[in-house]
């Protein structure tokens, strides 16, 4: 359990851009930031060509060696290897240029070799794009876990629109969690006496309330609707940072995620199934869960097993095993979890499951 400490960290990035065509001045940032020596670029086999490539002449303009490492997935060798590289090629400046398992993977190489970070992100698909945490498949622990927060962000917002519509859409599913998140930090904090931040909590609040106001702007996918979503994921980002932990962003929707992925394999993305998640986990709550599902049917994002390709009974095992992924997080699901025939009335209730 997390208590009341004297010491509280922030670790913040120190140059959030946003805007059309950012990615060609990463150089200068570079500049600005005083970066000299190497730099190796994370990216995917499409991300690379789409972004990466661009990224890596621009910091070379800036008079730093590049070099680049194409990544598939976000496991624990590869992750190993990327920290080897780092450390060998005496790396002072890893930048990740794509989705979430790039970033991940650029994040956690470079908080363990000890040596500073850029998140370039090509869909705004999660949190993860500003936060000081990131998942890594296989890992002993199947949620978040710390790496540091970037120093800089560069969301090109003709790169993020033209991503997948679906990717825009999950990064709602992860920003409409907040509620339920917040939710479950509170309850935390009165059961548990668990540290809670009114500052940290109110951003997340915000990003959620903002992308549910300006839901049209998305699904037209105009620019300014992309433009509200990755500053919302950006902001909650900023509230893990402020809070010190992903509380304001992650409660039992996220476990609920968490399971899923553990009982059905990746059938959907993350934002997804935080989606859903948020809609069981609002009904537990006893909160307006249908504002959460009438708002990601609008966005076009998954409310339904169906939706998310699982089967019913694989809703009602991830929500039955939820609690159990991280004792140490007191959520709605409360210590012993909830029980199978519960679960299936909650999921059936919702519509969720028929
Ligand atoms: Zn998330």
């Amino acid at each position: 359990m997390e208590s009341d400490e004297s010491q509280h960290y922030t670790q913040l990035p120190r140059e959030v851009i946003v805007g059309k065509d950012v990615i060609s001045h990463v150089g200068d940032v570079c500049h600005r930031l005083g970066f000299r020596g190497n730099a190796l670029v994370v990216s995917g086999p499409i991300t690379y060509p789409l972004a990466g490539e661009r990224v890596a002449k621009s910091v070379a303009k800036a008079g730093l060696r590049v070099d680049h490492v194409i990544v598939k997935e976000a496991s624990e060798s590869i992750l190993e290897e990327v920290i080897t590289k780092v450390r060998q090629s005496e790396v002072n400046l890893v930048l990740g240029v794509g989705g979430g398992k790039d970033i991940d993977l650029a994040k956690l190489s470079s908080a363990r070799a000890a040596v500073q970070f850029m998140s370039i992100p090509t869909a705004a698909s999660h949190d993860g794009i500003a936060s000081p945490y990131a998942s890594i498949k296989g890992s002993s622990k199947p949620y978040s876990i710390r790496g540091q927060a970037p120093i800089a962000i560069l969301a090109d917002i003709g790169i993020l629109a033209q991503s997948p519509y679906q990717l825009l859409a999950a990064g709602c599913g992860d920003i409409v969690a907040k509620y339920t998140a917040v939710k479950d930090w509170q309850l935390a904090h009165k059961l548990k006496n668990e540290y809670y931040g009114d500052y940290a909590a109110e951003l997340a609040l915000m990003s959620a309330e903002l992308v549910s106001k300006n839901s049209r702007d998305i699904t037209q996918r105009k620019l300014e609707g992309v433009r509200t979503v990755v500053e919302a994921l950006i902001s909650c980002g900023v509230a893990m940072s402020i809070a010190g932990s992903s509380r304001p962003c992650s409660g039992a929707e996220h476990l609920f995620s968490h399971a899923l992925d553990i009982v059905a394999g990746e059938t959907s993305l993350h934002g997804e199934r935080t989606g859903v998640g948020a809609i069981l986990c609002a009904y537990l709550q006893g909160s307006n869960w249908e504002s959460i599902r009438d708002f990601l049917r609008e966005i076009g994002a998954p409310s339904s097993a169906k939706e998310l390709k699982v089967s019913p009974s694989q809703i009602v095992k991830a929500l039955t095993m939820a609690h159990s992924l991280r004792p140490e997080r007191y959520t709605i699901l409360g210590e012993t979890g909830v029980a199978g025939p519960a679960a299936e009335r909650v999921a059936k209730a919702t519509g969720v499951i028929e």
